[in-house]
């Protein structure tokens, strides 16, 4: 971490000619438990990981924005006038996303005005990695929301932060998502993981015990990307929002386990299985907090567990990649193992004993290479501090 932020100070220097004025950082985060509940106004717990995209930045005494990134050569010069949706595509659409929500234009009157404001000067650097499932996106919205807060001096506070986040994605980069992922990113916190009610918008912070348990969780990314990935995800919303319609609810969070011989007899076969899905993990998600503050992180291992079975056989969005990763790491010493994120591809989590991690990982590693299947990503993270200034 200390390396990012010497190097983006570095970097700066080098590429503006002057120091930054401060150096901002936020974090990626993963899903522990709560997967296409989101979508159904139901409960998801997620952490912030202690991988992290850095922003150094200086204003400037024009109304100039340029900014340029460890992960291309460009530097993209625009102005403030210039934001907003239907500009640019690219990399360069999150953090001048993440601007313009903050200004008038985006948010109504929650911060800046454009008007008012001065321009930037701005470099990104980051270890979260891109595409693995571990929101790199939010990382970056995140790390430029709580900069630009600081040097425009707007006062806003975390919710309004995450806000912006979620309108720059949604609507100048285009991505449909909701705020969950910079919903971790700013309001992470050492060892502990964030309880989100998605009807209410709710948030709480919520102890792991990680630490003092000498557990950590090893990511295991298994490098498949599905196309049927979009199809899929659309295909099992429509079959939620159907589930739903016949139940006579407005969404499966109102539907609970006793519910669910009566959506038997409703409901076709696979729908139901959808929806059992979707009710039953709502549960487990309640379950996990409550199991934690009663009995702490080794007793959650079978509600993740469960949560994998669940997203396997009812929900059918796991890969044969992913049922192996989540089927060894178990084998060797994890506490329990799911897959996480959307499926069809992407990675498996497992919590796992800090002296066990490089078994696990040589576990994994060997049974992925006996398959024929391409050498899985393997790290582990712990839950961290969410975004903040660093320097
Ligand atoms: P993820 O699951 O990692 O969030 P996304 O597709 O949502 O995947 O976001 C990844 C995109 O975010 C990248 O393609 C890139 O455009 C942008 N991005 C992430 N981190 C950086 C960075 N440090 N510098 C520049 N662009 C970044
Ligand atoms: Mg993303």
């Amino acid at each position: 971490m200390t390396d990012l932020v010497e190097t983006a100070r570095a970097r700066f220097t080098e590429l503006y000619g002057r120091a930054p004025q401060g150096i901002w950082s936020a974090p990626g985060r993963v899903n522990l438990i709560g997967e296409h509940t989101d979508y159904n106004d139901g409960f998801v717990f997620l952490f912030a990981i202690d991988r992290r995209t850095v922003a150094a930045l200086a204003l400037r005494d024009d109304r100039t924005v340029r900014l340029t990134s460890s992960f291309t050569d460009e530097i993209v010069e625009t102005t403030l006038a210039d934001l907003g949706p239907g500009g640019a595509h690219g990399w360069q659409n999150y953090p001048l996303g993440v601007a313009w929500a903050l200004s008038q234009s985006g948010l109504g009157q929650l911060g800046a005005d454009l008007d008012a404001v001065p321009g930037f000067d701005l470099y990104l650097d980051s270890d979260v990695p891109v595409g693995a499932g571990l929101s790199s996106s939010a990382a970056i919205e995140s790390a430029v929301a709580v900069a630009l807060n600081d040097v425009w001096r707007l006062d806003l506070d975390r919710n309004a932060l995450v806000k912006a986040g979620h309108i720059a994605e949604n609507e100048v980069v285009g991505a449909p998502t909701g705020i969950l992922d910079q919903s971790a990113s700013l309001l992470g916190r050492l060892d502990c993981g964030i309880f989100i009610d998605c009807r209410s918008l709710e948030r709480d912070v919520i102890p792991l015990g990680f630490d003092e348990a000498g557990l950590e969780v090893l990511v295991m990314d298994t490098k498949v990307e599905h196309e049927h990935a979009a199809g899929g995800y659309a295909a099992r919303r429509a079959s939620c929002e159907a589930g739903a319609r016949e139940l006579g609810v407005e969404s499966l969070r109102e539907v609970s386990i006793s519910d669910l011989p009566r959506a038997r007899e409703v409901l076709d076969g696979e729908t139901f299985r959808r929806v059992r899905h979707v009710v039953t993990e709502n549960q487990r998600v309640l379950d996990t907090v409550r199991t934690l503050r009663e009995q702490g992180p080794r007793a959650i291992g079978d509600l993740m567990d469960a949560s994998h079975r669940s997203l396997r056989d009812d929900f059918e969005v796991s890969v044969p990649q992913l049922d192996l990763a989540v089927e060894i790491s178990q084998n060797y010493g994890a506490i329990g193992a799911r897959m996480t994120g959307g499926g069809f591809g992407g990675s498996a989590i497992a919590l796992v004993p800090r002296e066990l991690i490089s078994h696990v990982e040589a576990a994994v590693d060997g049974a992925f290479a006996e398959h024929g299947y391409a050498q899985p990503d393997l790290f582990a993270v712990v839950p961290s501090d969410g975004a903040r200034r660093d320097e």
